[in-house]
C-alpha cells in the first residue's frame, strides 16, 4: 500500500529540488528530506529525475479515416512506457445519436477495463443539430469538459461549418467547456487537391501541396474571429506552422482567451519526409501536414513563450502495409495520422532540453501541467503535490539509444521517428503508486486505467 521513492531530483513546471516521495492508496501523501515509513516499500531513485506523469491531451484511439480504423485503446500500454499516464482521446458523435450518448457508448464498449493508463475523452460534434447543443451542461455533469470541431475534411460526416463552430463556442462557454478546433479551410484543401490530380499528381507529396501554411492560417484566424463573436475562449489543436502561430500569438498577446498546442512530429520532423520513394512518404502523412524545416524554430520559440501551451502526440495508429496503401493511387485516400504516444517526452527531452531550447521545468509545462489544466483534471494529474495521484516518471537522464520500432508497443508497423538518437528514457513509471514501467520495460498489464473526471474550464486561459 506504501512505496517510499528516495534520492531522486523532482522536477515541476516551477521547481527542481533534492526529496522523498511517500505514496499512499495511489496518492502523494508527503514530499521531504529523509523521509522514513517502515511499512512502505522503497525505490532507489538516485541518478534520476522525478517528472509528474505526462498527459497527452491528444490522441486517436478510434479515429476512421476510409474505412481503416486506428489501434484502439489495448495499445495504451505505449503511453505509459513513454512516460504519459494520462490520455485524452477524441470520440466522434455518431450520427443520429446524441453527443453524451456517443461518448458514454464509446467508453463502455471500448474503453473500460482495455485502457492501460488514466483517461478521459473530448467529444467530436458531427451532427451539430439544435438538441445538442442542449446537452453540453449534461457533458459537464458527466465529466467531460471538452468539445471539438473539425474544420478540414470537406464532404466528410466529421466536417464543422462556422454555424456549427460559432453555436458550439456559445453553448460552451455558458457552462465551461472548452472548444477546440481543426483549423484548416476545408473548400480551399479541395480545390487544390482536385487541381493536383488532374494534373496527375497523385504521390503522397502532393498532400503537402495541397494543404500550405496559409490554409492553416486561415483557418486559425476565423476560428479566432469566431471565439470573439461568442465571447468565448478557443483552443486551436495541432497548431504546425509559423503562420498559424502568429494567428494565436496576436489574439494571445492581445489578451484573447485563445492558446493552442503543437505537436511533437511538427518540431522535429518536416515535409521532406513525404517525398520519400517507395511509398514510404505515407507513414508521413498527417493534417495539417509536416512543414519545411523552417517553421521548426518559430514553433520552438511558440512553446518557449507559452502562446502553444501543450506538446500532444495526435497518435493516430494507422499501419502501413494495408492502411496507408489505401491511398496507393491518390494521396487524398491515405488514412491522415501517424503514430507517436510512445516518443513525445523522449522527443521533447532529445531535441528540446538536451540541445538548450527548452528547460525541464517548461518539459514538465508542456507535456503534463499544462494539458492537464487545458482539460480539465489539474486537480489530480500534471504535478507532483501533497494530495496529487501518485502518476511519476523515474526519468534516467544519462540512457542513450536510437528510436526504433522494434521495441515499439505502439501496435503499427512503423514509427515516423524511426532511427533518431533518443538521450534519456523513462526509467521507471508509477501509475497512481503501481509501477507500470521498470527498467525501461513494460510490466503494467495488471494494472488498468481509470477515467479522469474533467472539471469546467480548468484551462489558464480563463
Ligand atoms: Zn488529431
Amino acid at each position: 500500500m506504501k512505496k517510499l521513492i528516495q534520492n531522486g531530483t523532482i522536477i515541476t513546471a516551477c521547481d527542481e529540488y533534492n526529496a522523498d516521495i511517500l505514496i499512499e492508496n495511489g496518492k502523494i501523501v508527503a514530499i521531504g528530506k529523509n523521509l522514513e515509513c517502515e511499512k512502505a516499500e522503497t525505490v532507489d531513485a538516485s541518478g534520476c529525475y522525478i517528472l509528474p506523469g505526462g498527459v497527452d491531451q491528444h490522441v486517436h484511439f478510434s479515429f476512421e479515416f476510409n474505412g481503416a480504423k486506428v489501434r484502439g485503446f489495448e495499445t495504451s500500454s505505449a503511453a505509459a512506457l513513454g512516460g504519459t499516464t494520462t490520455v485524452i482521446e477524441f470520440v466522434n458523435q455518431k450520427k443520429g445519436q446524441g453527443l453524451l450518448e456517443s461518448m458514454e457508448q464509446y467508453r463502455t464498449d471500448q474503453v473500460e477495463g482495455l485502457a492501460l493508463v488514466d483517461y478521459n475523452l473530448h467529444g467530436i460534434i458531427t451532427d451539430p443539430r439544435p438538441e445538442v447543443f442542449e446537452e453540453m451542461e449534461s457533458l459537464v455533469a458527466a465529466g467531460y469538459t471538452t468539445v471539438k470541431l473539425f474544420m478540414a475534411y470537406k464532404g466528410m460526416f466529421f466536417h464543422a461549418d462556422d454555424d456549427a463552430i460559432l453555436k458550439a463556442l456559445k453553448a460552451a462557454k455558458k457552462v465551461g467547456v472548452t472548444v477546440m478546433v481543426h483549423a484548416e479551410n476545408a473548400e480551399a484543401i479541395d480545390v487544390f487537391q482536385k487541381e493536383l490530380i488532374a494534373q496527375g499528381k497523385t504521390e503522397p507529396y502532393s498532400h503537402v501541396l495541397s494543404r500550405p501554411p496559409l490554409v492553416e492560417a486561415e483557418a486559425t484566424r476565423r476560428a479566432i474571429y469566431l471565439s470573439q463573436l461568442a465571447e468565448a475562449p478557443i483552443y486551436i489543436v495541432h497548431v504546425s506552422c509559423t503562420e498559424a502561430l502568429n494567428e494565436v500569438k496576436q489574439a494571445y498577446t492581445s489578451g484573447l482567451p485563445v492558446r493552442g498546442e503543437t505537436c511533437s512530429h511538427y518540431l522535429v520532423l518536416d515535409d521532406k519526409k513525404l517525398a520519400l520513394p517507395n511509398f514510404e512518404g505515407a507513414k508521413f502523412v498527417c493534417s495539417p501536414p509536416l512543414r519545411s524545416v523552417d517553421h521548426h524554430d518559430s514553433l520552438w520559440e511558440g512553446i518557449k513563450m507559452g502562446w502553444l501551451n501543450a506538446v500532444s502526440s495526435d497518435h493516430c495508429g494507422f499501419d502501413w502495409k494495408v492502411q496507408k496503401h489505401l491511398g496507393k493511387d491518390s494521396f487524398v485516400n491515405i488514412p491522415n495520422g501517424a503514430p507517436g504516444m510512445e516518443n513525445r517526452l523522449a522527443i521533447l527531452w532529445t531535441y528540446g532540453v538536451e540541445q538548450g531550447r527548452i528547460t525541464k521545468q517548461k518539459l514538465v509545462e508542456l507535456y503534463s501541467t499544462e494539458p492537464a489544466r487545458n482539460t480539465g483534471i489539474d486537480h489530480c494529474k500534471g504535478h507532483i503535490g501533497i494530495g496529487y495521484d501518485a502518476d511519476l516518471v523515474v526519468f534516467n537522464p544519462g540512457w542513450k539509444g536510437i528510436i526504433t520500432n522494434r521495441r515499439s508497443l505502439q501496435g503499427v508497423d512503423y514509427t515516423p521517428y524511426e532511427g533518431m538518437a533518443q538521450i534519456g528514457r523513462a526509467e521507471k513509471v508509477f501509475l497512481r503508486g503501481e509501477m507500470i514501467v521498470d527498467g525501461g520495460e513494460y510490466i503494467g498489464k495488471e494494472i488498468k486505467g481509470q477515467r479522469v473526471l474533467g472539471k469546467p474550464f480548468g484551462a489558464s486561459y480563463r
